[in-house]
């Protein structure tokens, strides 16, 4: 017997791909990845030593009915307006597989959330990137540009990750009036925008909103993400999704956040936001410009992402770079944390960036 080549069991697309995997070397100050610097919320903290161990012999709920209905009196919706997941890249995976057929194209302004690209081609889609409007239209959304891709699924974030900038409310209309298929729009950073259009979904009919406990909440390591939707549509993701995929005590210690720790993520949001205030003005007499942000995240561009990432971690700060980003070049993107844990950070960023 010859041992077969991989290459002749492994599905074409899944093949084709490389492994998504970003740098996780422990830093003295993490700016990597946009969740948050204060730790898990209080509740988490209380809920999790009063656990009995003996939930694990058992199954979780199939759907999450509890996470269902804390998630709906959080946002005002039914509990049959919602999806929850293993994180909402869960969702995002289910949603695409449940509303395309393989060969069928999803469309995403170019950059967005890496994570989307990649769903696409999981499930045999064809990713049709199509470049964000550049610095004079406000690095908004070409809803133009997308609608002519009639795709199944078009994807939008907003506030955008990595750019940080909101699509506006007239392009958002436009695409949900427009589009031919299912618009997921991507909200993981909502809370520090507001605006959420979670109370539009359910009368809109092909509209999606996907959000997260993985920034704000403080809850990415308990792997929780939902949708709010019409019925339909979330049944439909369900359905792809299958049963058992948020664990027994994510679920507890999500509810137990959402109905206690309100205050506390309210607290986080103007701590971040004023910081970023403080830390753009910082940037800017130095020289330095950032993309205007509406998340707790800023985007700096810069000649040398690699290079410069490496030199801000040689200095105990991590960042995310971004390489020959469509339109922007070269970035780097910057967590913000409240400013006491921001506030270290400075000297080495003014001695890497300001010589851009
Ligand atoms: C961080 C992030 C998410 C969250 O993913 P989870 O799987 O819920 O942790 C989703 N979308 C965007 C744009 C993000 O930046």
């Amino acid at each position: 017997m010859t041992r077969p080549s991989v290459d002749t069991l492994v599905r074409t697309s899944i093949a084709k791909m490389t492994l998504y995997a970003s740098n996780r070397e422990p830093c003295a100050i993490d700016l990597s990845d946009n969740t948050n610097p204060r730790g898990a919320p209080p509740s988490a903290r209380a809920v999790v030593p009063q656990t009995n161990v003996d939930l694990f012999a058992r199954y979780p709920s199939h759907y999450a009915a509890d996470l269902k209905g804390a998630i709906a009196a959080h946002l005002g919706v039914g509990p049959d307006e919602i999806v929850t997941g293993c994180g909402s890249d869960d969702v995002l995976d289910s949603a695409i597989r449940a509303f395309a057929n393989p060969g069928g194209a999803l469309a995403y302004p170019d950059p967005t959330f890496a994570m989307v690209p990649y769903f696409a081609r999981v499930n045999d889609l064809e990713p049709r990137p199509v470049p964000l409007l550049g610095p004079e239209r406000g690095y908004d959304v070409d809803a133009e540009g997308l609608l002519a891709q009639r795709a199944s699924i078009t994807y939008v974030c907003s506030p955008n990750n990595p750019t940080g900038t909101r699509t506006s409310a007239a392009a958002m209309e436009r695409l949900l009036a427009e589009a031919e298929g299912v618009v997921l729009l991507d909200e993981a950073y909502i809370e520090y925008a507001g605006d959420s259009l979670v109370r539009r979904a359910k009368s809109q009919g092909r509209l999606l909103v996907v959000r997260t406990f993985s920034k704000a909440f403080g809850l990415a390591g308990a792997r929780v993400g939902y949708a709010v939707g019409a019925p339909e549509l979330v049944a439909a993701v369900e359905k792809s999704r299958g049963p058992y995929k948020v664990t027994a005590l994510a679920e507890q210690v999500t509810v137990a956040a959402l109905k206690n720790d309100a205050a506390w993520v309210e607290t986080g949001v103007r701590d971040v936001l004023s910081a970023r205030e403080r830390f753009v003005a910082f940037l800017a007499q130095r020289g330095i410009a950032s993309l205007p942000s509406s998340a707790n995240f800023v985007l700096v561009p810069v000649r040398d992402a690699a290079g410069q990432a490496k030199a801000l971690r040689q200095r105990g700060v991590a960042v995310r770079p971004f390489p020959g980003l469509t339109g922007i070049g070269d970035a780097v993107r910057i967590s913000i944390a409240p400013w006491e844990l921001l506030e270290p950070a400075l000297p080495a960023f003014e001695e890497v960036l300001s010589c851009a």
